[in-house]
């Protein structure tokens, strides 16, 4: 059997975005999505709250729980990338511990840190969530009631209470190219001799 991580659309990769709830990590998958087909890329998003309704339904909030969701999302992402497809997770994964055992078991990965303070995600409340989660009505809700633990070495940070989307997106897109895992869109003068 052939492994095709090295055809013609190039090599798999996993962009794993993580971050709490609202911070802006389905915005940024899609988008990164749509710019990375116009580029000729074969892509996967794996959404975190999709999954949680398919590969994942009935899994709760505890961190056993959490992982096992990790795990099995990773393992499609594995799948996924070692078949030459550009995979994009979209998941709050708030344990290190499961993001760094899905990276070493991916290789080609790119962890995506997607933060907000928390003041900026309560005032934008996407899902009325963190007003609930605030009034002590949500257990387990990261970053409220349950823990987060922030990547300590993320290959791309963005800030997205001080960035547009397509300037978060576009960090992501620069520490693609800088990593070979896309070509870049017009090579500088120097570099094309
Ligand atoms: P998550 O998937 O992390 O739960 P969403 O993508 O659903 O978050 O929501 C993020 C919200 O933040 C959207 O309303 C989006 O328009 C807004 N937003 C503002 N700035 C940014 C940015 N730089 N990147 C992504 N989203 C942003």
């Amino acid at each position: 059997m052939t492994n095709s991580n090295h055809s013609a659309t190039g090599r798999g990769v996993t962009i794993w975005l993580t971050g709490l709830s609202g911070a802006g990590k389905s915005t940024i998958a899609d988008r990164l999505a749509e710019y990375l087909r116009r580029a000729g890329k074969r892509v996967e998003v794996l959404d975190g709250d999709v999954v949680r309704t398919n590969l994942s339904k009935g899994l709760g909030f505890s961190k056993e729980d959490r992982d096992t969701n990790i795990r099995r999302i990773g393992f499609v992402g594995k799948l996924l990338t070692r078949n030459g497809v550009t995979t994009i997770v979209a998941a709050i994964s708030p344990y290190r511990d499961v993001r760094d055992e899905v990276r070493r078991d991916i290789g080609d990965f790119v962890e995506v840190y997607v933060h907000c303070p928390l003041e900026e995600l309560s005032r934008r409340d996407v899902k009325g969530l963190y007003a609930k989660a605030m009034r002590g009505e949500i257990p387990n809700f990261t970053g409220v009631s349950d823990p987060y633990e922030e990547p300590l070495h993320p290959e791309v940070m963005v800030s997205t209470d001080r960035e547009t989307p397509d300037e978060s997106v576009g960090k992501v897109i620069a520490k693609l190219e800088e990593l070979r895992y896309l070509e870049p869109k017009k090579a500088p003068a120097a570099a094309r001799r």
